[in-house]
């Protein structure tokens, strides 16, 4: 047994050694292209330190994305919350959904009155409230569609 490990000893002196040429070879090999290559290497070692703080951003864009700009606005009024997604200055996009519409005060006068929900685009109550959560800068215009203006 003591045997093998004397003989392994210098079989791995002489990987080691081995290694060390390769090693040596391979820099001196690549000394010619080596700025080329210090040049690639110096964004990667900032990433370390930069790739916390940007998958926190990139998470949050996903997250942004998946939801489409969609953000949950409450009606002051009515106490249900649809989503909400501003398109523009003017143009905000609401997905209701079947609860929010059944408990909506505005739907449900329209109903009383024999109205058709369908043909009300969007309570003009919660449109207030979509009003106040633009002007206090709640609700977010999508930052996916640049304006042209911007390049
Ligand atoms: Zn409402």
């Amino acid at each position: 047994m003591s045997k093998d490990q004397q003989h392994d000893t210098p079989d791995v002196d002489a990987l080691a050694r081995s290694m060390l040429l390769v090693h040596g070879a391979h820099d001196d090999e690549h000394a010619a292209p080596r700025p080329a290559d210090d040049r690639r290497r110096k964004p990667s070692v900032r990433d370390p330190q930069r790739s916390p703080a940007l998958r926190e951003a990139t998470q949050r864009d996903r997250d942004r994305y998946l939801n489409s700009g969609l953000q949950p606005i409450d009606c002051r009024f009515c106490h249900v919350s649809v989503l909400v997604k501003k398109l523009g200055p003017e143009h905000t996009s609401v997905q209701w959904n079947s609860d929010a519409a059944q408990r909506c005060a505005y739907f449900a006068e329209v109903r009383e009155s024999g109205g058709q929900t369908a043909r009300s685009r969007s309570c003009p109550k919660l449109a207030d409230s979509i009003d106040h959560a633009i002007a206090e800068g709640i609700l977010e215009r999508m930052s996916t569609a640049p304006s042209p203006g911007d390049g």
